[in-house]
């Protein structure tokens, strides 16, 4: 591996300089006035990027299975009842968390390549008279499969069936890079980690909670110590953390803010559905198709390319590492050996994506699946051509 290349894999992302330099930061005395002062503007600055106006924001030093877990065991108890849908290694993941922790979680398997089912959920919310299912659990972009799933229409699902289930999405692989509306979705949990639309190290995980998932705090009966949103509120009411902060990455973080809205987050969506845009018109032309079923649930932060029969994803990958020093994403879970993934989210722009497709093509190549060299690239650089920068 070549650390000159970019990486294209959906996270951790690329870091920018500017984002190298913020978390280069001397020890300080985390119970002093500059970090107090660092610290302040952050929850304001994640509430204006997830569109909430008064969300509480939480940072835990962990990564984004952190987030999941600590959302879990701050609002639900052992025995309580959840209701989420598999289709794809992350949402996976999250489902075996809440197992763990003594969750029921009743689980609508959906094909893989497909979106969260809200109409499966909606059937599913209408015959729990009894109301038990507490919240409904959603992977906005499952990074598995590069699909994104539409929250608005599960948010709609839950009303329909007039149930007062909290809403809590995984936003891991879409926060800062696709749009997410908290309050116009009212979902109730919104998580990431810093790896991935923050462009920074892995290390901090991401909270930020409705009033309704605070209120559920109190009665929550999950084991938590060090995840345990109410000492950290208070702690943060007076400036400070629990614990030691990871005051390095929140001092990225606030420059990853700073990054993000100097751009524009509109602009920064725009970015990324044009760089995403671009890749799908390369894997056209080669003649591949994406896991995801259908362009309604492309992703714009990560594609999953399906390899032909008689191919092996993971040896596109590992051979990509091994001759041109470049990184891309195995398949994971179902789709193992089946995709090879292309990130494209972060600090990302046109001339880096072309050399990922170019990279890619001399792998295809090497490995004698029928492209012709410069296909998919050309077809980017077209595209890329035709839609400059917003
Ligand atoms: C990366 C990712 C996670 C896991 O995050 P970690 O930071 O590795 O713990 C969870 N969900 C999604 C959708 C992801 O992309």
């Amino acid at each position: 591996m070549s650390l000159q290349n970019p990486i294209f894999i959906p996270g951790p992302t690329n870091i920018p300089d500017e984002l190298r330099r913020a978390v280069d930061y001397p020890s300080i005395d985390h119970r002093s006035d500059i970090f107090a002062e660092m610290f302040q503007p952050i929850a304001a600055g994640v509430r204006r990027i997830l569109k909430s106006q008064d969300a509480e924001v939480v940072l835990f030093p962990s990564t984004g299975t952190g987030a999941w877990e600590a959302v879990i065991t701050n609002s639900l108890s052992p025995g309580d009842k959840v209701l989420a849908a598999r289709y794809g290694m992350f949402s996976e993941r999250w489902i075996a968390l809440c197992r763990r922790h003594g969750i029921e979680v009743s689980v609508i398997e959906t094909p893989w390549g497909e979106g969260a089912p809200a109409a499966a959920f909606e059937d599913v919310l209408a015959k729990d008279t009894d109301k038990r299912i507490r919240a409904v659990l959603v992977c906005h972009n499952e990074t598995a499969t590069g699909v994104k799933s539409d929250v608005a229409a599960v948010r709609r699902a839950i009303d329909a069936a007039s149930h007062p289930a909290m809403l809590f999405v995984d936003g891991v692989s879409s926060i800062a890079s696709m749009d997410f509306a908290m309050d116009e979705w009212r979902v109730d949990a919104a998580i990431t980690g810093s790896q991935k639309g923050f462009m920074l190290p892995a290390g901090l995980a991401i909270l930020a909670l409705s009033a309704k998932a605070i209120e559920a705090m109190d009665g929550a009966r999950c084991a938590r110590c060090f995840f345990d949103v109410r000492d950290m509120l208070k702690s943060n009411s007076a400036g400070g953390f629990p614990y030691t902060p990871p005051v390095n990455l929140i001092r990225g973080l606030g420059a990853a803010i700073e990054l993000l809205e100097k751009e524009g987050m509109e602009n920064v969506f725009a970015r990324h559905r044009r760089i995403a845009t671009g890749v799908r018109k390369a894997v056209a032309c080669w003649g591949l198709s994406l896991c995801a079923r259908s362009p309604s649930l492309y992703s714009d932060t990560v594609s999953a390319v399906l390899v032909p029969s008689g191919f092996d994803g993971t040896k596109v990958v590992t051979h990509a590492a091994q001759k041109y020093g470049v990184a891309f994403g195995v398949g994971l879970g179902d789709v193992a050996g089946k995709v090879f993934r292309i990130g494209h989210l972060g600090a990302m722009t046109d001339v880096m994506m072309l050399s990922g497709l170019a990279a890619i093509e001399m792998v295809m190549a090497d490995l004698g699946f029928s492209i012709e060299l410069g296909s998919g690239v050309s077809a980017a650089q077209a595209y890329y051509r035709g839609h400059p920068d917003a």
